[in-house]
């Protein structure tokens, strides 16, 4: 069978010929279907001591994975008869395997904390795997009809939060502040809004698509993006809403940030209760000690599994839907991608009866998102911003992306630009007449320079939606000063030796500077929702030494080595950024002046439909794509 190997820190493998494992006393075999992966799983791969440090949890040569639903392939009888469960059924096991009745902490209900205790994934082979062992000792629990096995995974870290609600022993009005919005902060907001519905939520992350996501769970949870404010203003905030009593009943720490514990000490008021969930990523934190006696009296828990959670778990993964929490479901041999997707998705899932990846044209690609209904990034219903589209290129691949029925946002420096290039009069117009050829789509104008950070924000006032696709032309029609309409709005003069420094700086202002600006501008927000595909316009002209419109071709270099290093940056957020490469290309108005070189000149549509064709392949990221008819044959 398939299985991933831990050997050590960052020495991760997969084999295709570990043996199907098989049953002894007390054991079930299951056909993994589903693999959840969590923060500590990420520790674990880079190395933390607690696992590969004296006396760690990991195990070398384990098969790593803590978070499953398995198909009962085989059962001893003694558990079937027992606890009801038959071959086929759908079951998942708690994570840990303890003696159950041999040492103290055993005998006195602390099975968590039994002296011989095992993690699957650490101590004993877990669930990165085509098939794994539920040992003896383990607690089972079938799942409930109507859940699905992907979605049943998340009962591990729901029964996480659920206990974690347990250890504040709330009270029905509390007022509490929670701190991480990932698996656990979200499942216990499901857990506080099930079991606790008059308890006031208060609820940290730095993501907001996170935050977002624990509106969806809990209506009444009020929200703060730390990007937005700092936690001295927060905790002020949260200070006034408490009233009196000058601080929250329940810090809940979710993040396992050292600064998000030394945060909670300024939320929790006085005589009130710290909660910390799960592993902090450093050993030592420097914390306000005295808080916890002299200052503020505080009761301090700690919170570590599930034990006596997980049926309520099942309930709220019933009531509640926390199915967008699952934001990546990839095949087993994604294992390395799946893990670098952990910081920037929510629940990240391996699906080991999912097909390997293809190269190309494969919808289960690491950098496709989980799009609940479709597989795909799906340009139907995006919002698609296209800098400089008042003419040529630009407008083609406007006119194209609204055809695909994307809600399409067209860009010129002026309101007038569609006039420079004799192809209409304003972008006003210019949005209506697209939104008619393209059977009445959504085609909002916008004009501005965005060539300085102030010009691009105030562009981007004029933008209401986030935008899920970004082409980057350029700032605009280099044209309107010093130009030679004859030669397609570009310099005349321009080479190495005679272009001015006020035409080098304005030709690096309007193609390289304008797409920096824009994409971080954009980008963070596409970051930040988890959604986004941006296709950066770059030249052919690039790839060769040129004698004119050699500033221009400095430019398009530039601006190709920048989609590079971008891609480079943002490759494990899921975004996706690429270039195409126009070789010559006929625009109306270079029609009407050169007759000549048609079977060697593309027209607009082309690069408007090698950018349509290159938003629906998945798996392509950080490349340049030359649409030239075949012009060029050598490596860029
Ligand atoms: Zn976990
Ligand atoms: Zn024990």
């Amino acid at each position: 069978m398939k299985a991933v190997i831990a050997n050590g820190p960052k020495d991760y493998k997969l084999i295709y010929d570990k043996p199907i494992p098989t049953i002894q006393d007390g054991e079930v075999l299951v056909r993994v279907l589903t693999s959840g992966i969590c923060g500590s799983d990420l520790k674990m791969y880079e190395g933390s001591e607690f696992y590969w440090g004296i006396g760690g949890r990991a195990r070398r040569g384990v098969i790593p994975g803590h978070e499953f639903v398995g198909l009962v392939v085989d059962i001893d009888p003694s558990i079937a008869r027992d606890q009801s469960i038959s071959v086929g059924d759908v079951i998942v096991a708690e994570q840990l395997v303890a003696c159950r009745d041999q040492c103290w902490f055993c005998k006195n209900g602390m099975e968590h904390k039994c002296d011989s205790l095992v993690i699957y994934g650490q101590g004993i082979d877990g669930c990165m795997a085509e098939y794994m062992i539920y040992k003896k000792g383990s607690w089972l629990h079938k799942v409930p009809e109507g859940i699905s096995p992907t979605y049943a995974v998340l009962a591990e870290p729901v029964a996480v939060s659920v206990r974690a609600m347990d250890r504040a022993h709330l009270k029905p009005t509390d007022m509490v502040v929670i701190s991480g919005c990932g698996t656990i902060g979200l499942g216990l907001i499901a857990a506080i809004d099930t079991f606790y519905p008059d308890v006031s939520m208060i609820v940290l992350d730095y993501f907001q698509f996170k935050l977002d996501l624990a509106k969806s769970v809990a209506k009444k949870c009020t929200t703060f993006n730390l990007l937005d404010k700092t936690v001295s203003t927060i905790a002020e905030i949260v200070r006034k809403m408490s009233g009196e009593q000058n601080g929250a009943d329940v810090f809940f720490e979710c993040s396992g940030s050292p600064d998000s514990i030394k945060a909670g000490f300024e939320f929790v008021r006085k005589c009130g209760t710290f909660v910390h969930i799960g592993i902090c990523k450093e050993i030592h934190v420097d914390a306000p000690w005295n808080a916890i006696s002299a200052g503020k009296e505080l009761t301090v828990v700690g919170c570590n599994l599930g034990r006596n959670a997980w049926p309520r778990a099942f309930e709220i993964l019933q009531k509640c839907d926390l199915s967008r929490m699952i934001t990546h479901r990839l095949p087993l041999e994604e294992y390395s991608n799946a893990l670098g997707l952990i910081s920037s998705g929510i629940k990240v899932v391996l699906d080991p009866t999912l097909p390997a990846p293809k190269l190309f044209n494969d919808s289960q690609s690491s950098l496709s998102m989980v799009n609940h209904n479709e597989k795909q990034f799906k340009i139907k219903d995006s919002v698609a911003f296209i800098t400089c589209s008042s003419h040529g290129i630009g407008r083609a691949i406007a006119i194209a992306l609204a055809r695909e029925g994307a809600n399409v946002i067209i860009h010129g420096k002026n309101h007038d630009s569609p006039s420079y290039s004799n192809q209409g009069t304003t972008m006003t117009i210019l949005a209506q007449e697209i939104s008619t050829i393209t059977n009445n789509t959504q085609i909002t104008a916008v004009w501005g320079d965005l060539s300085t950070k102030e010009s691009v924000q105030s562009v981007f006032n004029h933008i209401k939606y986030p935008i899920d696709i970004l082409i980057c032309c350029a700032g605009e029609n280099i044209g309107s000063n010093g130009i030679n309409t004859a030669s397609e709005s570009k310099i005349c003069n321009d080479t190495c030796l005679t272009t001015s420094d006020s035409d080098t700086k304005l030709i690096l202002n309007q193609i390289f500077l304008t797409t920096h600006l824009v994409c971080q501008f954009v980008i963070p927000q596409m970051i930040r929702n988890h959604r986004g595909h941006v296709v950066i316009i770059g030249s052919t002209s690039a790839f060769m030494g040129k004698e004119k419109g050699a500033l221009y071709t400095v430019s398009k270099a530039a601006v190709h080595q920048y989609m590079r290093c971008l891609a480079t940056e943002v490759k494990s957020s899921g975004i996706r950024v690429n270039c195409i490469a126009p070789g010559p290309i006929s625009t109306e108005q270079s029609k009407q002046n050169t007759e000549t070189k048609q079977d060697v000149t593309g027209r607009p549509e082309h690069v408007a439909n090698a950018v349509i064709q290159l938003l629906n392949m998945d798996f392509v990221h950080g490349q340049i794509i030359r649409v030239d008819g075949g012009e060029q044959t050598f490596c860029c």
